[in-house]
């Protein structure tokens, strides 16, 4: 390998000015440019040992677009504000609820010193997230309440402070996987308590959970069928009846309902249990997320009977598992909503859940009149359906309003959507383009215009080539 083919590999100096690379690699830590930088040489210097010739500017732009490609991978994953047009309401992947206005300006007044243990009227200590589990008992009719980081963190407090070494009695139909790992029977091994499983996959009745009650038995667990829903022949005692075969053996009823739902949702066509409604059933301890209906931060919220109440929080667990002063703030001004009455104004995913498809027809029709297309680019105004998401109300469909846009290069389309300046998510169906204006927040419709327009102009001077 004769020794000159290397010199047309550029310095790093060089190739960090390049024109091409400022914009977009201006934006992330210089370190990290300079590695893909020096990894795209490398990559050059192997391709000619294979035996590949470079003019010099063929090497400059084989790294720049190496450090380019690099960089807008990682753009991709930097964490940034996404227009959700997908319609799904409590999307994981775009992070479930949407905050309350108060709830970020709650949490803004945190994020420096805050009173997070510290009552500013006597001037003395005051136990961490104590209003907000006063609030909650107010709002759910619960005696006492207890939060953690999520509700698998709940779950996973709970069995261990209640069940550690002893038996714990579910049916076979809930045992559930959530997602992120979350596994029912894997939480339960985690935790030390032991699971003891009933019935069948599709039914499974009260005096199959009596009939595995010993002295080793701790509590009865119900667990909410968040994200798949079953049909035909099934059967599985409702919370009410296992509280009354829990209380004739002096057992507790665990309710992990997931979803947090405060009210119900009948009027939307949705059976989704209640966190009032489990209280009042008398199970022991109802557990949910604070980040699903529940319409607030990322939380794992326990309600229930003071003594078993004073228990979990008690345990060291509870200390290890607690959630940050930001999120508690987020949760509070949450509550306080709940508890005003305007849930359904001030909430975005509730306002969001009971917006008519009339008022979402009209905001389609504003984001359409600022739309600019040619004879290559259409947009239309369909109907379509929404969807609950993120471990809640499995199987709901809410009828909705969006928009569907033909381009060339759909996917493309969709890609030029999610990397605009205001990123959007959307779906491909059928070939085109589908933007469901339920999700889209009212503060976002002016970006959106603006991020489809750019879109839709790339799709005009591309044509064809992606
Ligand atoms: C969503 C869900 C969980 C997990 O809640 P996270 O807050 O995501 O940890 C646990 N149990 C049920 C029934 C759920 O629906």
């Amino acid at each position: 390998m004769p020794q000159h083919s290397f010199r047309c590999l550029p310095a790093v100096d060089l190739v960090v000015r390049d024109p091409g690379l400022q914009a977009i690699a201006g934006l992330l830590p210089r370190q990290q440019v300079l590695g893909w930088i020096r990894a795209g040489i490398d990559e050059c210097r192997q391709q000619i040992v294979a035996g590949r010739e470079f003019t010099n500017e063929a090497a400059v732009s084989y790294v720049v677009k190496h450090t380019l490609d690099a960089s807008h991978f990682e753009m991709g994953r930097r964490q940034q504000s996404v227009i959700n047009a997908t319609g799904i309401l409590l999307h994981t992947n775009l992070g479930r609820a949407c905050l309350a206005e108060a709830a970020v300006e709650r949490m803004n007044a945190a994020v420096a010193y805050s009173n997070v243990e510290m009552n500013m009227w006597t001037g003395r200590r005051n136990k961490r997230g104590e209003r907000v589990c006063e609030l909650l008992c107010e709002l759910t009719g619960a005696e006492d309440a207890v939060i953690v980081n999520n509700c698998a963190a709940a779950t996973m407090l709970t069995l261990q402070t209640v069940a550690a070494g002893r038996e714990v009695v579910i049916s076979r139909g809930q045992l559930v996987e959530i997602g992120g790992g979350y596994r029912l029977p894997e939480v339960f091994a985690a935790s030390g308590a032991v699971m003891r499983e009933v019935g069948t996959t599709n039914r499974t009745y009260v005096h199959d959970y009596e009939g595995v009650i010993t002295d080793r038995t701790a509590a009865l667990i119900r667990v909410h069928r968040s994200n798949f829903y079953q049909g035909g022949f099934v059967t599985e005692p409702d919370t009410a009846e296992l509280v009354q075969l829990g209380a004739a053996h002096n057992l507790p009823v665990i309710d992990d309902i997931g979803s947090g739902c405060m009210h119900s949702l009948e009027s939307l066509g949705l059976a989704e249990p209640t966190i009032p409604e489990s209280v009042a059933t008398g199970a022991e301890l109802t557990l949910f997320s604070g980040d699903k209906l529940f319409g607030g931060p990322q939380a794992g919220i326990i309600v229930g009977k003071k003594e078993r109440i004073a228990q979990l929080r008690s345990s060291p667990m509870a200390r290890a598992l607690r959630i940050d002063k930001v999120t508690l703030a987020a949760l509070e001004a949450t509550v306080e909503i709940h508890l005003s009455g305007a849930a359904r104004e001030h909430l975005p995913l509730l306002r969001m859940m009971y917006e008519s498809v009339d008022s979402i027809r009209a905001r389609c029709e504003q984001v359409v009149a600022g739309l600019k297309c040619d004879d290559r680019t259409s947009v239309e105004i369909v109907e379509c359906v929404s969807e609950i998401g993120g471990g809640s109300v499995p199987g709901s469909q809410v009828t909705s309003c969006g928009l569907a846009v033909t381009a060339p290069d759909p996917v493309r389309f969709a890609r030029d959507l999610r990397t605009a300046d205001s990123p959007v998510q959307a779906v491909i169906r059928d070939g085109a383009v589908r933007l469901d204006l339920r999700t889209v927040l009212p503060g976002e419709l002016q970006p959106l215009v603006e991020s489809l327009n750019a879109a839709l102009q790339a799709a005009q001077s591309s044509g064809m080539t992606s």
